[in-house]
């Protein structure tokens, strides 16, 4: 496994492929989608080609970070591996679903409809986009 440099330019090495920029983006401390120059949607997973229109004209935009947890699924842990973890779906104020995972919030605490808000986690693995409770967010009542 190689260290990935401390700091990255986004677009340094634009031969690279998409999922690489998101992942430069992150690097740089930037949430950011793409998003289609031609029919406008935001994009994720990360893409060569408009998955709506088929369009190459894919630019990378910061995205807000707000969303609404879609669903949750908890993943049973010893407590030495960490204990119990909750897989969540979020859905993006920008419309993209994308899967993550809340790591400060215990997995009874996630609700279906809960408000979040995303945070860059400079992990060992590199970095990934993880989501924190967002108390002035999006929420929708829950039923
Ligand atoms: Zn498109």
């Amino acid at each position: 496994m190689t260290t990935p440099p401390p700091k990255a330019t986004p677009d340094a090495a634009p031969e690279a492929g998409p999922d690489a920029v998101f992942r430069r983006h992150l690097e740089a401390g930037e949430f950011a989608l793409q998003q289609c120059g031609d029919c406008g949607i935001r994009v994720f997973q990360p893409r060569m080609l408009c998955p709506a229109c088929g369009s190459d004209r894919l630019d990378w935009q910061p995205v807000s970070g707000r969303g609404r947890i879609h669903s949750r699924a908890v993943l049973k842990q010893r407590p030495e591996k960490g204990g119990d973890r909750a897989i969540v779906l979020v859905d993006l104020a920008e419309g993209p679903r994308m899967m993550s995972r809340l790591p400060d919030t215990p997995a009874q605490d996630i609700v279906i409809g809960m408000a979040v808000r995303a945070r860059i986690l400079q992990g060992e693995e590199g970095p990934a986009v993880v989501f924190d409770p967002d108390p002035d967010g999006l929420a929708e009542p829950s039923a």
